[in-house]
């Protein structure tokens, strides 16, 4: 039977759905990031693992080391458990785990649960302890609590943090049960259970005692200040428009010296019981502080590790110094600095910098760290200027001599080695084997080639 009208079915929308690329691991989410207590990559792995039902090796080495063909050390990545610390750190690394982590869970947050963000500005030395350390009454604590997962905090890593601030109890670093100390990463890692006796880290009635004093008084003044300025460091990484560049480091204690002795460095390291060498180093930007040492300082000058290097709320934290002869000090000086050029002090700061037994330094540098346009500095004192100049050209020259002759050195050695190892030692075999392949641009390292070759007979 015909039908007599026509009847008129919904449309269908025949395009292809748009499917978002999937990522080879779960995309787990990461706990705390933006937070004091931002969690650490290696407490991310070993969570990682355990939501895809295998063991943190078997995540690293069946499926992340097949993405870092690289070894460290001579050995790879999970053959150094000692090492897995500096995973959660400021070194390559960390930059190689936290970029493969982020292409295989689509995420483009993991690198927040390192340091790489402050690369530049804290020193690897004394800054994250290789071995774990735990508080048990915060794993005991979100155990018992059915919204909070058990994770291993960065903060926990650090060296200069030995407390838990939630519990005034020093943190454990030593498995109360199999008495040994645990890695960052091992096997066998789970957060809040020891790796080796698969044991549980939480406090529980029969929890082995401590053997450990409880924290006096003053511990907990100063820890209660470090965990507070570290976590403000963590809780704000996230949010810093960029990684911060080295010079801050240089900039915030020629701005701190300025402000509290009148640029006088001598005055503000003896106020700081430091060295006065060390702090001109520090404002020459020669080397950088470990952060042990940064929050001494900011200790001292009662301003968080942030704003001594952001100087963001110098003004505002100003208000709240003590009143001592410093503070007085710092308070004219500030006027002074913004009215007029300080004559006598950049005098004797550029005759120290000429005096200096010490690395020359090109006068852009100096300027930078004195605060003066380079031209202002020549249009007063033109013969110092012109004299820290020359011998920054002097610096420059001899160093040039010495990095060829050690070129030269490096590629005989190494026309030798290949040579004995049956290869022919051309630019190119040789270039893999120096420490600076572009050497070869300078005629004297490729005469340096010449003769070697020669040496074992390959050239007239
Ligand atoms: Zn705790
Ligand atoms: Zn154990």
């Amino acid at each position: 039977m015909l039908a007599s009208v026509l009847e008129t079915y919904e449309s269908w929308d025949l395009r292809k759905v748009a499917i978002p690329s999937r990522s080879r691991l779960y995309r787990l989410d990461p706990i705390g990031i933006g937070t004091p207590l931002v969690e650490s990559l290696t407490g991310y792995i070993s969570r990682l693992a355990e939501a895809h039902c295998v063991t943190p090796k078997a995540l690293i080495s069946r499926e992340l080391v097949s993405f870092i063909p690289k070894t460290y050390k001579t050995t790879n990545l999970f053959e150094m458990r000692s090492l897995t610390g500096a995973l959660n750190g400021t070194g390559t690394m960390a930059l190689d785990l936290a970029t493969v982590l982020e292409s295989l869970t689509l995420r483009s947050d993991l690198r927040f649960l390192t340091l790489l963000s402050w690369t530049d500005i804290f020193p690897q030395r004394r800054l994250l302890r290789a071995r774990r350390a735990w508080c048990p009454y915060c794993y005991e604590e979100w155990c018992s609590s059915k919204d909070k997962v058990i994770y291993e905090p960065l903060i926990w890593f650090f060296e200069a943090v030995t407390l838990c601030h939630w519990h005034n109890q020093s943190l454990y670093q030593q498995c109360p049960h199999c008495k040994r100390e645990l890695p960052p990463l091992a096997s066998y890692s789970r957060p809040g259970y020891c790796p080796y006796c698969l044991k549980w880290l939480g406090v529980t009635a029969n929890y082995p005692s401590s053997d450990k004093t409880p924290p006096s008084k003053e511990e907990i003044i100063w820890q209660t200040w470090v965990i507070k300025t570290v976590g403000e460091l963590l809780a704000n990484t996230p949010h810093l428009p960029k990684p911060l560049k080295r010079e801050i480091v240089a900039q915030a204690f020629c701005r701190y010296v300025n402000q509290f002795t009148e640029g006088n460095t001598a005055a503000f390291a003896r106020m700081l019981e430091i060295p006065k060498n060390k702090v001109w180093m520090w404002q020459m930007g020669k080397v950088l502080p470990e952060l042990n040492v940064i929050l001494k300082i900011c200790f001292t000058l009662q301003v968080s590790v942030l704003d001594f290097l952001t100087q963001e709320t110098l003004k505002e934290t100003s208000s709240k110094f003590p009143a001592t002869p410093q503070n007085q000090v710092r308070d004219s000086s500030t006027k002074k600095l913004e009215v007029k050029f300080d004559s006598d002090r950049t005098q004797q700061l550029l005759e120290n910098v000429l005096q200096a037994n010490e690395q020359p330094l090109p006068m852009t540098a100096v300027a930078k760290r004195l605060g003066y346009p380079k031209r202002v500095l020549y249009r007063h004192f033109p013969e110092l200027c012109r004299a820290i100049s020359a011998e920054y050209v002097k610096y420059m020259k001899e160093s040039r001599i010495k990095r060829i002759e050690h070129c030269c050195e490096e590629v005989k050695q190494a026309v030798r080695q290949v040579h004995s190892e049956g290869i022919y030692p051309s630019e190119a075999a040789i270039s893999r084997l120096l420490a600076k392949p572009g050497c070869f641009r300078d005629k004297k390292v490729r005469a340096a080639l010449r003769a070697a070759r020669r040496e074992i007979c390959l050239e007239p």
